[in-house]
């Protein structure tokens, strides 16, 4: 497929989308730095690649944290001596409504996902440039273009990111960065057996999404062949935001 040998850092690798895009990566033969802030999360995937053959690195993260940016960065870069992909994954959500969401938890979200995509594009970029380029995505969420109710803090982070993301695709084209996007519509993390059929029939897919379908996305985006796709954001949400909701 083209990864061997990369190198890869994924945040919020623990569990989830983040933790399926890493072992994808790792099983394609790419090295993968895990950047996750729960120390047992993060050594779980770690044995997980390990337990294929697979290369990986845990480096303990919070991305709210710039000193931990830099140290992953540094980690990173000392362990390997390059860096050529970066998957912005870690994201928090707090439901609550607007008259009620305090200035911490606001903070908390802007930080976890807006600032902290920020910051570590800009540190992985400095890496990227020095050895000729690099590609970063950034997952986003189909809540960046529609919403319900009471989600103001995480609508407006993923919302950011997609703007974050077009800047940056235009800020680091010069150095050969390529910088995406993409927004997962409903993509079930937990156990997929439990969804009801009208969770999977209201999809113009019909079905839920699953973390495989992001981690595909990844590789596509990030592969050497699509270097013509930078500044985009694919929505990966099986049709979804493409639908009419009126009753028939
Ligand atoms: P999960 O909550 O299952 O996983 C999120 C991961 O991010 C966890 O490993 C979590 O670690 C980590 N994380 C959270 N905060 C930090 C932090 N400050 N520093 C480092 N790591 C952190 O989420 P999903 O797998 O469902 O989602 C992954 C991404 O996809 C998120 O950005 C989310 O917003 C986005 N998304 C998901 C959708 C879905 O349907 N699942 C839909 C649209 C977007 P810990 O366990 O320690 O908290």
């Amino acid at each position: 497929m083209g990864f061997a040998g990369k190198v890869v850092i994924v945040t919020g690798a623990g569990r989830g989308i983040g933790k399926c895009i890493a072992l994808t990566y790792a099983a394609q033969g790419a090295k993968v730095v895990i950047a996750e802030k729960d120390q047992s999360l993060g050594e779980t995937t770690l044995q997980s690649i390990k337990d294929f053959g697979g290369e990986a690195l845990f480096c303990p993260t919070d991305v709210t944290k710039p000193e931990d940016i830099h140290n992953l960065m540094a980690e990173t870069d000392a362990a390997y001596h390059r860096l050529d992909i970066l998957i912005n994954n870690a994201g928090i959500g707090i439901t609550k409504s607007p008259y009620e969401l305090t200035v911490d938890e606001w903070d908390l979200v802007l930080n976890t996902n807006l600032r902290g995509t920020f910051l570590c594009a800009r540190e992985a970029a400095k890496i990227m440039r020095r050895q000729g380029g690099g590609a970063i995505v950034n997952i986003a969420s189909t809540r960046a273009f529609m919403s319900e109710a009471n989600t103001e803090a995480y609508s407006a982070s993923k919302g950011g990111i997609i703007a974050l993301t077009h800047a940056l695709a235009i800020s680091l084209a010069p150095d050969k960065i390529r910088v995406n996007a993409i927004s997962p519509g409903w993509i079930e993390t937990g156990d997929y057996s439990e969804l009801r059929e009208i969770d999977h029939l209201q999809h113009p897919a019909g079905r839920v999404g699953t973390p495989d379908d992001i981690a595909r996305a990844c590789l596509y985006l990030t592969h050497d062949d699509n270097d013509f796709i930078t500044g985009a954001n694919i929505m990966i949400d099986g049709g979804m935001t493409r639908k009419m909701i009126y009753e028939p």
